[in-house]
């Protein structure tokens, strides 16, 4: 059996073949459409599939995509940081291929992909964190995943982490976790912080000159000893990290974290000291392991493959809605 996984990013779209034991046959990657209408990025897909299966026949076709969903229209109705805002995944796709497509979140996904698949196999209290563009999160409790009522139940990068913030979120919120601490905010994130501060440093200076600075950039001037990057990094970018991560546990109590996303994964170190500092001050419960993925980029394309290889019992209802609605007419 081979499984069509494809993981819709903020930025690239990814589509791999997975095989039963949750391996990689083949896979490619695409740029996301930055402009277009709410077909393209399934036009996109579409394309993507039928370049890397060629005549290879597929047994279903599983979507991780940034959020947040639809998951009953099987559409992303407004995602903050996707170029094109409002897209159909399901009904293209299904269209085009006539196999079972499951759609669930980027992080969803992932959560299900580690439980079958990686290093959560077997473990019923899991949530996966992804720490990049955005954050996001995907969460199996009592070996049942959440999904909530749009698909939604997981949104926790949109926790509340600090009322008196005036940073706001792509969502449109204010004092977000992903506002404060995703890869697409430390640049404005940063900026905020310097306000009535001083340092010795030459990513203060550039900030200061209102030079663009990528979070990169940061991290770079980090590991060069930069006093700015440092107190940044340690005290605050970290310390909002662990006040996320103690919110996923005092709100599911989980029995492994694991974590993903190219922030994270690229500055593993700094995370596992970082919140090994601060976690202990938000945590009611007893705390979680917390480990990396395995995975790599192809977290994304394992877990949306995984959706369809075993469809979770929460997602079932909207299979059959895509079923009944798209292919028996
Ligand atoms: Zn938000």
């Amino acid at each position: 059996m081979v499984y069509v996984g494809v993981d819709v990013g903020a930025t690239f779209i990814r589509v791999g073949l997975v095989d039963d034991g949750g391996n990689v046959v083949d896979k490619l990657k695409v740029r996301q459409p930055t402009s277009g209408d709410e077909n393209t990025v399934a036009e996109v897909i579409i394309k993507a599939i039928k370049d890397l299966t060629r005549s290879r026949s597929i047994d279903g076709i599983g979507i991780g995509s940034i959020g947040p969903l639809d998951l009953r229209r099987g559409i992303v109705p407004l995602a903050p940081n996707a170029p094109i805002k409002r897209f159909k995944l399901v009904e293209p796709i299904i269209r085009e291929f006539g196999v079972t497509v499951v759609l669930g979140n980027d992080a969803m996904a992932a959560a299900w992909g580690e439980y079958l698949f990686g290093i959560g196999r077997g473990v019923n209290n899991l949530v996966y964190i992804t720490f990049s563009t955005g954050i996001g999160a995907g969460v199996i409790v009592d070996g049942h995943l959440l999904v909530g009522k749009d698909g939604n139940a997981h949104e926790i990068g949109h926790a509340v982490i600090n009322v008196d913030s005036d940073i706001k979120c792509g969502c449109g919120g204010y004092g977000h976790w992903e506002a404060l601490g995703s890869g697409a905010n430390v640049p404005k994130v940063i900026r905020a912080f310097i306000r009535n501060r001083t340092y010795r440093s030459k990513l203060y200076e550039r900030l200061m000159r209102n030079e663009d600075v990528t979070t990169e950039e940061v991290f770079q001037a980090y590991y060069e000893g930069d006093e700015l990057a440092r107190d940044f990094i340690d005290n605050f970018l970290m310390k909002i990290h662990a006040a996320g991560i103690a919110t996923v546990m005092n709100a599911y109590d989980p029995e492994l974290i694991v974590l993903g996303g190219s922030m994270a994964l690229n500055h593993r170190e700094l995370f596992r000291r970082g919140i090994e500092k601060y976690l202990g001050m938000y945590l009611a419960v007893n705390p979680a392991r917390i480990e990396f993925t395995r995975f790599g980029d192809d977290v994304g394309i394992i877990g949306a493959a995984a959706l369809v290889y075993k469809i979770p019992d929460s997602l079932r209802r909207f299979v059959d809605g895509y079923i009944s609605t798209y292919l028996k007419k």
